[in-house]
């Protein structure tokens, strides 16, 4: 039972207030705190029985991830990071996903404290993009050789679910200069109702990403002083409601930097439970923000609860140990080094290249600080990105295919559990690498990905050898879009 209404004191910056079901909290903050209290001082014996048991794949309880943060050992630190490196081999090879983020409008009647988009930064330059500008940086970005978006909003009454759906039909109706297209299109907006999540939907979106920002409802009032986004529990039942809409692909995350990393990474773990409980798959990714400067934010200078970069690395790796088979995020906003460790850690997702304000592809004049939403940490281009991946042993990959065919949800998590990342993922990785080497890849980034197929066609079983030979002989030829 949802119901809308116009906040009266606002004229073309009208608000929908929207009411969440209240009886519906299930982030127990008395209940996260009682396991942490419970994980103090844990025995060196206990972190290894935990290790042990995530070698196995089958994920941690919320005490064992409670366990393994508060363990400050420094050699069972070793062995965390050895297990999860380990479990991310196995789960998804060498192979990690590229994407670019295509922000459509910084407008925003929100005041989160941590964002330059917020409604009371005068500083900032604020755009929406047309159609047309629309797919003047989906071209840039197809001519550079992206194959998936993560399309980002601001929340304005303008960008509303019907705005948002139209602008995810623009993205996949345009064609680049080598009749290129973007093949997913994912999204990161404010939580719509279940009405609007089916428009998404029916525009064919791949992930709905929200992210909670911090768990802490406290911590959460304190940080969103006006607009819908003051709304704690609308935000928290997002995902349900993009599930009943029909989307089964949700990703979620926390901010790091505004409240204690522990009760953040506990909380966030339990609404991964919470969505596979009532949805039959948890989360399809989450994602790792750590707070960066934006132009407007105090916060932002000076995060409340900043991580160093070593709890950082450890988040990432516990988190990969808890749900083995979630893909995990990390955008620009961390430097190329630290990009580079956390991939072996349990990252099998990253942007390249990004920008972080609208239009930025296509008129990167505009690259100021009084446009973006955040300072990026990793400025390089997409092949310098592709190759560094080549030399560190990884394989880019674009791949779509179990969108498109239909592998989403929890039929995407069951056939995950069964190896099938290997057998799938890692023959279609290899076809989109191989695309990529062929139509935009530098002389340099050419010459390295072709050693790596060559690599990796020789460590292939003989029939994904033969099925690979085949599929590569049909791109020689010309074809494209090839995955099974
Ligand atoms: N407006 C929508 C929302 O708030 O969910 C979606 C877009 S918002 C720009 C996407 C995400 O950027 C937010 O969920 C937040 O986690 C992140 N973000 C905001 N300010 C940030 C900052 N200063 N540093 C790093 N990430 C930030
Ligand atoms: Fe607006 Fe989202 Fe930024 Fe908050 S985080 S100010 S809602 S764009």
């Amino acid at each position: 039972s949802i119901t809308a209404w116009h906040h009266p004191c606002r004229r073309q910056e009208q608000i929908m207030l929207i009411q969440p079901d209240t009886t519906d909290n299930f982030i127990d903050a008395e209940q996260v705190w009682s396991i942490i209290d419970k994980a103090q001082q844990p025995a060196p014996s206990l972190v290894r029985e935990i290790l042990a048991k995530a070698g196995e794949k089958k994920g941690l309880s919320l005490l064992d991830v409670a366990i393994l943060l508060e363990n400050d050992n420094a050699e069972l630190d070793a062995e965390i990071f050895a297990t999860a490196k380990q479990v991310k081999q196995a789960t998804y090879g060498n192979r990690i996903v590229l994407f670019a983020p295509l922000y459509i409008s910084n407008e925003c009647v929100n005041q989160c404290r941590y964002c330059g988009f917020n409604a009371t930064n005068k500083e900032l330059v604020r755009k929406t993009l047309s159609p047309e500008e629309i797919a003047s940086d989906v071209r840039v970005l197809e001519n550079s050789g992206q194959k998936r978006l993560l399309l980002v909003y601001g929340e304005h009454p303008k960008l509303d679910a019907t705005f948002i759906a139209e602008s995810v039909g623009t993205v996949y109706e345009t064609l680049s200069d080598k009749s290129g297209s973007i093949r997913r299109v994912n999204i990161n907006c404010a939580p719509l109702d279940v009405a609007g999540f089916k428009l998404l939907h029916q525009a064919k979106i791949g992930t709905y990403q929200c992210f909670q920002e911090t768990y802490h409802q406290p911590t959460y009032e304190k940080m969103h002083l006006a607009g819908n986004k003051t709304n704690y529990l609308w935000r928290l039942q997002a995902m349900d409601r993009a599930q009943e809409a029909g989307i089964d692909d949700v990703g979620i995350g926390v901010l790091f930097g505004l409240y204690d990393h522990r009760f953040e990474l506990l909380s966030m773990l339990k609404h991964a439970e919470e969505l596979e409980r009532r949805w039959g798959a948890g989360p399809h990714t989450i994602s790792f923000p750590r707070l960066e400067p934006a132009l407007g934010s105090d916060i932002s200078l000076a995060p409340p609860y900043a991580i160093s970069d070593y709890t950082f690395k450890k988040i990432v790796a516990i988190t990969r140990l808890a749900v083995p088979y979630t893909g995990m995020i990390m955008s620009t906003r961390e430097s190329a080094a630290m990009r580079t460790e956390l991939l072996q850690l349990g990252i099998s997702q990253i942007s390249a290249a990004s920008r972080t304000y609208p239009g930025a592809y296509s008129n990167p004049v505009s690259d100021q600080p009084t446009s973006q939403q955040f300072s990026v940490g990793d400025h390089r281009s997409l092949d310098d990105v592709v190759l560094d991946l080549v030399q560190h042993g990884f394989m880019p990959s674009w791949c779509t295919a179990c969108y498109r065919t239909g592998r989403t949800g929890e039929y995407f998590m069951s056939l995950a559990k069964d190896g099938f990342i290997q057998k799938f993922c890692h023959p279609n990785s290899v076809m989109t690498f191989n695309e990529y080497l062929q139509d935009y890849a530098s002389p340099a980034t050419l010459a390295a990905g072709m050693r790596q197929i060559a690599h990796e066609l020789e460590s292939s079983t003989p029939a994904v050898k033969k099925q690979l030979m085949a599929q590569l002989a049909r791109m020689e030829a010309g074809e494209r879009d090839l995955y099974i």
